[in-house]
């Protein structure tokens, strides 16, 4: 029986998703062990791996894990950290691309900050002010099976910060 057989199908080592550092394989098990985060197991159904105290889920991609969210918060928290990142990259966002696979998790709660007069006339999904596509049709390859968004972005700083702050509310009444 080769070393590999025993091994959980990520091999020997993966970094954790929460860290980045490299972390072992439990041999005999299907999961890695984190110091700092605890115990990740690979889920061949979901594809990924799963933190066991959180349930939260990751996929890989060339070399990294990326987030699978099942609630539309995390989503948020997830995209709020980039656009967080992003500034502090000295660039500035000026659009949000999400997966199709997210679009039943985040229409109902992006439609639902608009009333219905704004919905018609101004029917643009945002999303801290910034707005929201999905994912082409004609892109459907593993990559976008795997990331949550994508951030369309230009060097330099906002006009206004206001994508720090959820302003759907007030943005239609200034046109
Ligand atoms: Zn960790």
């Amino acid at each position: 029986m080769s070393l590999s057989s025993l091994l959980p199908a990520f091999g020997e080592a993966i970094r954790c998703p929460c860290c980045n550092h490299p972390i072992p394989a439990l041999v005999l098990t299907n999961a890695y062990l984190c110091p700092r985060h605890g115990l990740f197991e690979v889920s061949v159904a979901e594809d990924g791996i799963i933190h066991l105290g959180s349930g939260r889920h990751w996929r890989f991609w060339q070399g990294q894990w990326y987030r699978q969210h099942q609630q539309v918060e995390s989503l948020r928290a997830e995209i709020f950290a980039a656009l967080d990142h992003l500034h502090h990259q000295g660039f500035y966002a000026t659009g949000i691309t999400l997966a199709q696979r997210y679009r039943k998790l985040v229409t109902p709660y992006v439609e639902s900050r608009s009333d219905w007069f704004r919905q018609v006339y101004y029917s643009k999904l945002r999303l801290f002010g910034l707005p929201v596509t999905f994912q082409p049709d004609t892109q459907t390859g593993s990559r976008w099976q795997v990331i949550a968004f994508e951030l369309a972005k230009k060097l330099g700083s906002p006009k206004t910060y206001r994508y720090f702050v959820c302003t759907r509310m007030n943005e239609g009444l200034r046109k």
